[in-house]
This record gives structure tokens, sequence and C-alpha cells, in this order.
């Protein structure tokens, strides 16, 4: 082929991948698919959730289309992430890491704690769903962290708060006072029980354990600034 249809034949390829990539970031409608799942690797999974809380800190959010996006979601999911985070309504993931429909699966009980029901909720997204990426979150001043470091009983809040015990425990030693009004303990209790849950998720899942060992999701975890939205990754 001469030299010309082919010079024009790549231009319009060069022209038609940046159209691509123009619609691709001017287009919020666009939503994970199964191949964009596939291709993206733990490390880059907690990169965009490092990237959106970086857009939601500085007030940059991403401008999405949220209904289209739900219409385009429907027909199946494919999030790159799963979240375990508080019930703490100022902690809402989605928000914090600017993520839109179908981005990351989310996990929320108080106090972000570990349980069986959560570990199963992470075998599916994980091991049935495709998620590249764990990340347990918690957040300052939480509420529950508080109401385990005052042995609060009450109903069922009562067996959900043991879960917490052993990391209040484990930082008590430091905070001889054991007040829920130490801004320090209550924090520095709320990291030891992230902490905690990274390694209940590795030792009490044989099936998030295997996928770990092989690479083929990450995990991590986070603290949260309520004041400031800022999510600080424990190995940062
Ligand atoms: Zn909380």
């Amino acid at each position: 082929m001469p030299i010309r249809p082919l010079l024009a034949r790549a231009i319009t390829a060069l022209t038609l991948n940046a159209f691509i990539l123009t619609v691709a970031q001017a287009s919020p409608a666009i939503v994970m698919t199964r191949d964009a799942q596939a291709a993206i690797t733990p490390a880059q999974a907690l990169e965009k959730l490092k990237e959106g809380n970086a857009r939601f800190v500085a007030g940059k959010p991403l401008h999405r289309n949220l209904r289209a996006q739900a219409a385009a979601a429907a027909k199946g999911q494919f999030p790159f992430a799963s979240m375990v985070s508080c019930v703490d309504s100022r902690t809402s993931s989605e928000l914090i890491f600017d993520q839109g429909i179908g981005d990351i699966f989310n996990a929320r009980v108080a106090g972000n704690i570990i349980d069986s029901d959560v570990l199963g909720s992470l075998e599916f997204t994980c091991k049935v769903a495709g998620s590249k990426l764990i990340v347990v979150v918690g957040h300052t001043a939480c509420g529950a962290v508080k109401g385990a470091i005052d042995k609060v009983e009450m109903g069922n809040l009562t067996g959900l708060l043991q879960h917490i015990e052993p990391a209040v425990a484990e930082v008590a030693p430091r905070f001889p006072q054991r007040t829920s009004n130490d801004p320090g303990l209550v924090d520095a209790a709320a990291m030891a029980n992230v902490k905690r849950a990274l390694q209940q998720i590795r030792e009490q899942s044989p099936v998030l354990r295997e996928m770990l060992d092989r690479g083929e999701i990450g995990l991590a975890g986070a603290m949260v600034d309520l004041a400031t939205g800022k999510a600080t990754f424990l190995a940062d």
C-alpha cells in the first residue's frame, strides 16, 4: 500500500483513539465493564481510590450522570473494589472516595467490624464478582468505638461492640483513663480495630487468603478524618 493512504489510516486511528478517550473522560455514564474490571490490578484499584479521595478532599468530584450510570449498570455490575466501612452517616465510601454507581461494593456495619457475614460478603464480591481489592475503612470519633470503650450494653449492640473490645484492650495501656472523652484513645482504638480487621480477613477466610497469596486481590486499611474527609491509608 502506498505511503499516503497508510499515513491517512494511521492519522484516522489516532484521531479515533483521541475521540474515544475524550468521550470516556467526558461521559460519566460509563460504568465499570467486565473487561475493565478484569484489566485492573489490585495496585491500580488502590490508586483509583486514592485519586478519588484526593478529588473529594479538593472539592472537585467528577461530574457523573448517576441516572445514566444506574441504567448502564443494571445489566451487570463489575466493581473494582470492596469496602468495609462504618454505618456512620459521614463515611459513605462512594462519596469519600468519589466513586459512581457500579464502582465499589460496600459492606457497612457499625465499627467496621469483621464477622462471618461480612467475610461471606467479601468472598462473594472478590471470588464470585471479581473485585480486586478489599479496603477496611475506619474513621475518627467513631461512635461504635466510643461505645466499646464505655462498655455500653443495649440489645444486640452489646454483642456487636464486643468485636471492638480487643482493639480497645490493645491500646488501653497507653490511655490509663480509659474514657471515650479522650479522642486520642478513640482514634487509636479505631486504627487498631482496622488493623485487626485486616488480620481477621486473612486468618478467617481461606477463600480470601488464597486470593491474597496469589496476588489476585489486594488488602488495605484506611482511616478517614471526619473533619476533612481525607483517607489516610495505613501503609502510607
Ligand atoms: Zn463509626
